[in-house]
């Protein structure tokens, strides 16, 4: 039995080190994972009391179109409940939009290095992607735009970037839409969107009702917590989110990510208090890795990238050694890890296992 040939190359998703695996295979007890981009402070305890609930349910399907979260998000968000959709995560509002849209041949054009999802949907759909260099790890969207021609169907932008933390501002996004054909459509990922208040970050939803091609992701994995509960969403016009409802499958997102995100939605305090310590974070952070005399990417999102100026993976497995799990593997930076912001706990001890490895690495 043979699978489709575009996809017999595709790598199976490599996911962080879990912290069991690591303690098991070499026999620590305190391990901390700062590999995933996850909320070091959990949920807020609304949304734990929403899962305890919904307990009761469990033998019941959810409601596949997630009305009352549907509808709370429009109301915050200034739009319609039909301009949204939620998915298994943004991982799935990526996929549904790939095979509702994306015909075999059809050009996408993405940055080189960024998520490797929009590549990896693509892919699935015999679409062509077309990358184009990051610029000091931040879209070149002067370069993308060259690239749009008659075959080009999706741009994928994502602000910040994973993996350099970088953003594109909103007066360059929306330079981009308005030069961009208008049957181009413009995925513009804003997974880490709520940590930001840099006035200079995009204002996406004004963007969305200027530029009725414009897709927005969102996702309640990141400064909400919800990580394991596979919740995201996409904002658009009404027409395009109806055919990526289309493709979607009956009850792809469970009552307990659904009960869990509107509980979330009304705890602001948990999500203020999240953000402050996620800019206390970076300060610490970039004020050691400057004292260590290491070079890192402006970082928007919870995470950074920093060289490390050794081979990553060396550095990667020493600090797995200290029971410290980051991210390396970068293709294009080579020396440099991705480290998400923790607890200020966390972030005390990365740094003391970081400079006690380059110590011994030198
Ligand atoms: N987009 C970006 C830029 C991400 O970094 C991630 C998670 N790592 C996602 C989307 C997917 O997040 P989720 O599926 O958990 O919503």
């Amino acid at each position: 039995m043979q699978p489709k040939p575009n996809i017999v190359h595709l790598p199976v998703y490599q996911p962080g080190k879990p912290i069991e695996e690591v303690k098991r295979e070499l026999g620590l007890t305190e391990v901390i994972k700062l590999a995933s981009n996850e909320n070091p402070f959990g949920c807020s305890p609304k949304a734990v009391e929403a899962i305890k609930r919904e307990v009761e349910n469990v033998s019941i399907y959810p409601d596949g179109a997630a009305v009352e979260l549907t509808e709370a998000l429009a109301k915050r968000h200034g739009v319609n409940p039909d301009q949204i959709i939620f998915g298994a995560g943004s991982d799935e509002v990526i996929l549904m939009i790939a095979r509702a849209f994306l015909l075999p041949g059809d050009e996408n054009i993405t940055a080189d290095q960024t998520f490797p999802q929009y590549r990896h949907n693509i892919e699935i759909e015999n679409g062509v992607v077309i990358e184009v260099p990051l610029v000091q790890g931040t879209h070149d969207l002067k370069g993308m735009l060259d690239k749009v021609g008659p075959k080009t169907k999706i741009v994928w932008i994502c602000n910040p970037n994973n993996p350099t933390g970088t953003i594109v501002t909103h007066d360059e996004v929306e330079w981009f839409l308005s030069k961009v054909p208008s049957s181009v459509m413009v995925v513009l990922d804003e997974a880490y969107c709520e940590y930001i208040d840099d006035p200079s970050f995009p204002d996406g939803l004004a963007l969305l009702r200027k530029y009725p091609n414009l897709v927005l992701l969102r996702t309640f994995s990141k400064i909400y917590g919800l990580a394991s509960l596979r919740i995201g969403y996409g904002i658009g016009r009404a027409e395009l989110i109806r055919s990526i409802n289309q493709v979607r499958e009956p009850f792809n997102t469970s009552r307990f990510g659904q009960a869990a995100a509107l509980a979330s939605l009304q705890d602001n305090e948990f999500i203020e208090r999240c953000r402050k310590a996620n800019k206390e974070g970076i300060s610490f952070l970039q004020g050691e890795f400057d004292r260590l005399g290491l070079s890192y990417f402006p970082a928007y999102g919870n995470f950074i990238m920093v060289d490390v100026k050794r081979p990553a993976g060396e550095v990667f497995d020493a600090l797995l050694r200290k029971g410290v799990i980051v991210r390396a593997g970068h293709k294009h930076y080579p020396t440099s890890v991705r480290i998400t912001v923790g607890s200020a706990e966390q972030n005390a001890k990365v740094i003391a296992a970081l400079e006690a490895v380059l110590q011994e690495l030198a």
